[in-house]
């Protein structure tokens, strides 16, 4: 199956492209991404045939449905690094924590966020197909603390790939900073910014467009890459999950075939809700897509006002750090797929250039048959924490978000409600102390850690447990203006 760009073309890039290119290449013309120019019809009937198969074969018959330019045995590869998760039959299980509310938990796979449900098979794939076209590629990643543990960790020792890791220092957890700075693959570099994640982030954008770095590429023989959800690579991975969900109702028998139901996705970048899209539009018995945000609401004020405008608007760092975002990459997948690549590219150049755009009143109804979108304070978020290990379940800072959509958006209180739990409570200890103990104070995660497992008799998985003893292996921590030759000292060497 080909795939096309959501702006138009140029007349420079190809118009249509397999999808081995798309992942190599996720930059499309204009600025634009890479999107599947028609999906496959997975509906009742591929479900019902599912009942029996566990995650690899569902995810094995959705990439296959795709028809995607890739080996069966280089899938299977990639698939089977679900071994790596708790339950290898069952990466993200589904829970019960209220009559009519479920949790995906996201979370049990090596580096403890959802992150690694895409990225681990990703980081498989994106290296066989340059090892075949027998390229090398650097693959950049700007973090403020999910995507930079997962990406290490899928990446290293692989064959043709480098990847350079930058991160606010002081901006993660600790146990975030330490999964990053103890993984020790020869080929990656982490690299911690004095300043924070936006400037990390600004940073990357600005090597992606400098003259001088690319020449610096390519004498090295090098082509750039990027791992974020902007790769229709990841996003592929994060459709299956959401056929998942149904199918785990459907085998506690909480719903019966064709019953439709709520799913609630905390946002930032759009890719994880995006993936629900597209399992909505290929079948699944979806009522609504509830997007869940924190006090950076830019997705509630566009799914409500039909107004997207960054205009004056500072990012503010929240207890949900990977919800912390102004502009999310991809609501332009679901522009395109509503009204069309002459439209997606109008609104985006407006964003681009005057820091807004506004929908018509028609497009926004559109948009609301499909989404709705609230959000929720840290105040919230604390209270939610300690309310539900009151009543036995442990949830993050980023999962707790939900529960304000599940609170205020079901219009129809019959139908189910999964909501996505995106990292494990052990990434952020100290916060969910701070829920627990009603208190204010930066906890250490060592003892934030201790004293939950401690007090609440929860499970510190052992690959948390080890960070702490492990040796530190990137120790580098620089100002921004030094990070172009930071890492062109890193491609040379
Ligand atoms: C990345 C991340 C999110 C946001 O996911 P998007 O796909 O960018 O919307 C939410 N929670 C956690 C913990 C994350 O790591």
């Amino acid at each position: 199956m080909s795939f096309i760009e959501t702006r138009g073309n140029d007349g420079v890039k190809p118009n249509e492209v397999e999808f081995s290119y798309a992942i190599l290449n996720p930059m499309a013309s204009f600025g634009g991404l890479y999107v599947p120019k028609e999906l496959p019809n997975l509906g009742a009937d591929f479900i019902a045939d599912h009942i029996d198969k566990n995650y690899k074969e569902l995810a094995f018959d959705i990439l296959k449905a795709f028809k995607i330019d890739i080996d069966d045995s280089d899938i299977n590869t990639a698939l089977n690094l679900y071994d790596n998760f708790d339950d290898a039959q069952n990466p993200s299980p589904v829970v019960k924590i209220k009559d009519d509310l479920f949790v995906n938990e996201q979370y049990h796979g090596p580096t403890r966020a959802f992150k690694d449900m895409a990225l681990q098979p990703f980081g498989s794939i994106l290296s066989s197909v340059a090892k075949k076209m027998g390229e090398n590629y650097l693959i950049l990643a700007a973090t403020s603390g999910d995507t930079g543990p997962a990406a290490l960790n899928t990446f290293k020792n692989k064959d043709g790939i480098k990847v350079a890791c930058l991160y606010p220092d002081g901006g993660t957890s600790d146990v975030q900073k330490l999964q990053m700075v103890t993984e020790d693959g020869s080929n990656l570099k982490v690299i911690g910014i004095n300043g924070n994640f936006d400037d990390a982030q600004n940073a990357l954008k600005r090597l992606l467009d400098s003259d001088t770095f690319k020449a610096e590429l390519a004498k090295n023989n090098m082509k750039l890459s990027a791992a974020n959800s902007v790769n229709f690579g990841r996003i592929i991975f994060q459709i299956v999950y959401h056929f998942q969900s149904y199918l785990e109702l459907l085998r506690q028998n909480e719903i019966t075939l064709g019953d439709e139901i709520y799913i609630n996705v905390p946002s930032g970048n759009f890719g994880n809700v995006l993936g629900a899209y597209y399992a909505r539009l290929m079948g699944l018995p979806v009522k609504k897509l509830l997007v869940s945000s924190n006090e950076n609401n830019i997705l509630t004020q566009w799914l409500t006002t039909g107004m997207y405008d960054i205009r004056g608007k500072k990012l503010i760092l929240t207890k949900s750090p990977a919800m912390d975002i102004l502009k999310s990459s991809n609501i332009e997948r679901v522009i395109y797929d509503m009204f069309g690549a002459a439209r997606t590219k109008e609104l985006m150049e407006s964003l681009n250039t005057n820091g807004y755009f506004e929908h018509t009143s028609e497009e926004l109804a559109q948009l609301n048959d499909i989404f709705s979108a609230t959000c929720s304070d840290d105040s919230f978020g604390l209270k939610t924490i300690k309310t539900f290990l009151d009543n036995g379940y442990l949830m993050d800072p980023h999962t707790a978000t939900c529960i304000k959509a599940y609170d205020e958006l079901r219009d129809d209180k019959n139908i189910k409600t999964v909501i996505y739990s995106t990292a494990e409570w052990t990434k952020f200890s100290s916060t969910v102390l701070n829920a627990l103990n009603e208190d204010n104070i930066k906890h250490k995660d060592i003892d934030a850690l201790e004293s939950i497992s401690k007090n609440y008799g929860a499970t510190i998985p052992q690959s948390i447990n080890d960070i702490f003893n492990a040796k530190i292996n990137h120790d580098t921590v620089i100002n921004k203006e030094d990070i172009e030759e930071e890492i062109v000292k890193f491609i040379q060497a």
